[in-house]
């Protein structure tokens, strides 16, 4: 292998990915999810993305049967209204927003007020490259997915976080980069936290993104870890599904095994 390819997916859909699911559901397990690109497709705006009736209703039947929770990049008020179910928990803001742990939080949101400084003082020039700054208290979030040209935009976005890649920790999305404290738990910590939490040993997880990968890297054997999208690109998770638009039936698999 030249490196510059992985192996693909394996389908969650296969013979494989439902006997792990078989097995995985009849032990107590969390169902975790990520929010965007998981459970509804991303949109050009943010705003604009909700759950579908469809899937919320498959996720409230799972709700009232196993501890499902939301471990998203948003904030946890944001997602919230855009659920149309209630999971047990919603972690925010990548891992780094979680109301079981206030003072963690309050923490993780000054560790972001130099870098707030210096994005204010370039406010106008990023604004007119097209970047939007979303401060979501425990993350800041630089978007550039409605920028004329995204190259610019991005190498604007790389200047401005220049001298914070130390003290912050600052990755990549899907058209934009976040920003949260060095320390703050990223979505493999908080997974594990809500296993405990739970009072389960194992956990299903699902997620489209950069932000996902730590969660399927940490995952132990018999956790299904399910990465949306099964195009060839380096992933740690076990299986994959094509898309969002295949969850509904993945949820009609799972609440046919725990029912
Ligand atoms: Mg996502």
């Amino acid at each position: 292998m030249d490196g510059s390819t992985s192996p693909m997916l394996r389908s969650l859909l296969s013979p494989q990915g439902l006997e792990a699911l078989e097995t995985l559901a009849r032990a107590p397990a969390l169902f975790a999810f990520d929010f965007d690109g998981t459970l509804a497709p991303i949109r050009p705006r943010p705003d604009d993305v909700h759950v579908s009736a469809t899937i919320a209703s498959r996720l409230d039947k799972l709700a009232r049967m196993r501890p499902v929770a939301i471990v998203t990049g948003r904030r946890i008020d944001d997602v919230r209204e855009r659920l149309g179910f209630t999971p047990a928990w919603i972690i925010g803001n990548h891992g780094a927003e979680d109301e079981g742990d206030p003072e963690a939080a309050a923490r993780a949101r000054h560790a972001l007020d130099a870098l707030r400084e210096r994005l204010r003082e370039r406010e106008d020039g990023l604004a007119g490259a097209g970047v939007l700054v979303e401060d979501k208290g425990q993350s800041l979030a630089l978007h550039f997915r409605t920028a004329p040209d995204r190259d610019a935009a991005s190498a604007m976005i790389e200047d401005a976080l220049a001298g914070f890649t130390h003290a912050l920790h600052v990755f990549g999305g899907k058209l934009v980069w976040n920003a949260v404290a060095a320390d703050a738990p990223d979505k493999a910590v908080a997974v594990q936290r809500l296993i405990a939490r739970a009072g389960v040993q194992a956990a299903f997880f699902a997620g489209d993104d950069v932000n996902d990968e730590p969660v399927f890297a940490a995952a132990q054997h018999q956790w299904v870890t399910v990465r949306i999208g099964c195009e060839r690109r380096a992933s740690a998770a076990r299986f994959c599904i094509a898309g969002p638009h295949e969850m509904a039936g993945v949820l009609d698999r799972i609440l046919a095994l725990v029912g």
